[in-house]
């Protein structure tokens, strides 16, 4: 559709390319365009764009296309009114994610390897489809990226950093299997990706702080200097964007409030000390982004917090959110043939449906199931994401599994044509 006035809004669109294509982006964004603008009349933020590969150009060079977010509240906006961003990206060819093993010294001693880290080449294919896959009721996604934009945007104008600062850090904290972890990642492969016309490449450096601390505790600081080493180098690249991700920070700096109470040695205020110093020389680099995690946010150093730009608590889901993860789970199996089709109502309509019997037996059939959910999804009030996303196949072993058990899958190639072969079937 033509547009007619100015764009009320931005709607994002990610084209991913196969390995084997030479990037032509801007040719591709154009054609890109033109087929949604032809064939669409609203986006729908998070789906996939259909029907792409009736295309001949982008049949040869395409892997995946999707409407990303969008900047305007309605969930499918008209593209007649928006502007429609097209990144195109290519994940790298090397996605196997690196190991970094830090030594305390003795080489020789494989015993005094630490895998103080991975590094992960971005944007992965592994880590496509992640964010989508995150429900926050609130807009944190939203929020986490515009931060992000902002810091490079005030990078860009030359901000004096004597007047205005920030940090480059940001701290995730809330109860364990809230999504935290997979936020990061996901954050820093939307980066990869937005970001890939300024940078060649995307980093991940994932530090794991767990086995970094507890095990070689008295050498730690010597351990984090190497690290950091490591991450200066990648970032004096200044074609490349580089994501820190340190998981668990609690267990970094818990260890001060340890050292001030005299129950910890000194070491452990070097480790903190070292941590800190480093994560000072960073936020004055513009291609680096610290992201940190923890599940205790009361147990992480005041001075860590401190230089958190943004500590966002990340709770346990509410009911509607619940509902959106368990739909997500049941659409999934009816895609892959594990249960019968069936098209479930969202939240607000189940609402909506609740003291309205339909008339026709199918469609009442569909809201007798979308009520279940509903139901189930408040039932599951205080459950994590984590806990949600197991329940499919809990209960498919508990309630289904028996019933499926003529499912091809099981058949046994062996077994004689007609002879029972499955026992308990
Ligand atoms: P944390 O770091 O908070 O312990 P993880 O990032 O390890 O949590 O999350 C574990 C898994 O739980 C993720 O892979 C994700 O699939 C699921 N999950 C957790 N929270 C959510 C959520 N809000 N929406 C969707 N999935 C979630």
């Amino acid at each position: 559709p033509r547009r007619t006035a100015a764009p009320k809004g931005i709607v994002h669109v990610e084209v991913r390319l196969n390995p084997y294509q030479a990037l032509q982006t801007p040719q591709i964004r154009s054609i890109v365009r033109q087929y949604i603008s032809e064939n669409f009349e609203r986006a729908e933020p998070g789906a996939e764009v259909e029907g792409w590969e009736e295309v001949e150009v982008l049949r040869g060079c395409a892997e995946r296309i999707v409407f990303a977010e969008s900047t305007l509240p309605d969930p499918f906006p008209l593209l007649s009114e928006v502007k429609l961003v097209v990144h195109v990206y290519q994940p790298s060819n090397h996605t196997g994610i690196q190991e970094f093993a830090a030594t305390t010294g003795d080489e020789d001693d494989d015993e005094d390897n630490v895998m103080a880290a991975t590094v992960q080449e971005l944007p992965s294919r592994s880590l496509d489809g992640l964010w989508e896959s995150l429900i926050y009721t609130e807009d944190i996604k939203p929020r986490l990226l515009n931060y992000i934009y902002t810091t490079l945007l005030f990078s860009d104008a030359d901000v004096d950093f004597n007047i205005i600062t920030w940090n480059r850090v940001v701290l995730l904290h809330g109860p364990p299997g809230t999504g935290k972890t997979s936020l990061c990642r996901a954050l820093a492969q939307k980066l990869a990706i937005r970001l890939s016309e300024r940078y060649a490449r995307g980093r991940l450096v994932e530090i794991n702080s767990h086995s970094l601390f507890s095990k070689w505790f008295s050498e730690s600081g010597k351990l984090v200097q190497k690290l950091f080493a490591r991450v200066n180098e990648m970032v004096e690249d200044e074609s490349g964007f580089v994501v820190v991700l340190i998981d668990e920070v609690e267990s970094l700096t818990a260890a001060r409030a340890g050292a001030m109470s005299g129950t910890e040695p000194s070491d452990a205020l070097r480790v903190v000390n070292a941590l800190l110093t480093q994560l000072d020389k960073l936020k004055h680099r513009k291609n680096v982004l610290v992201m940190s995690t923890s599940n205790i946010a009361q147990a992480i150093d005041s001075a860590f917090v401190d230089r958190a730009d943004i500590k966002q608590y990340i709770g346990l889901p509410p009911p509607e959110a619940n509902h959106w993860i368990l739909t997500g789970c049941l659409n999934e199996m009816m895609k892959r043939g594990l249960m019968e089709n069936i098209n479930l109502l969202d939240w607000k309509t189940c609402d909506k449906v609740r003291e309205k019997p339909a008339k026709q037996s199918n469609l009442e059939r569909v809201r007798q199931a979308s009520l279940r959910l509903a139901r189930i999804s408040e039932a599951c009030q205080g459950m994590s994401g984590r806990t949600l996303r197991r329940l499919p196949v809990l209960s498919y072993a508990r309630y289904m599994v028996s019933l499926s058990l003529a499912h091809p899958a099981f058949d046994d190639p062996e077994a004689d044509e007609g002879a029972p072969n499955r026992p308990g079937y």
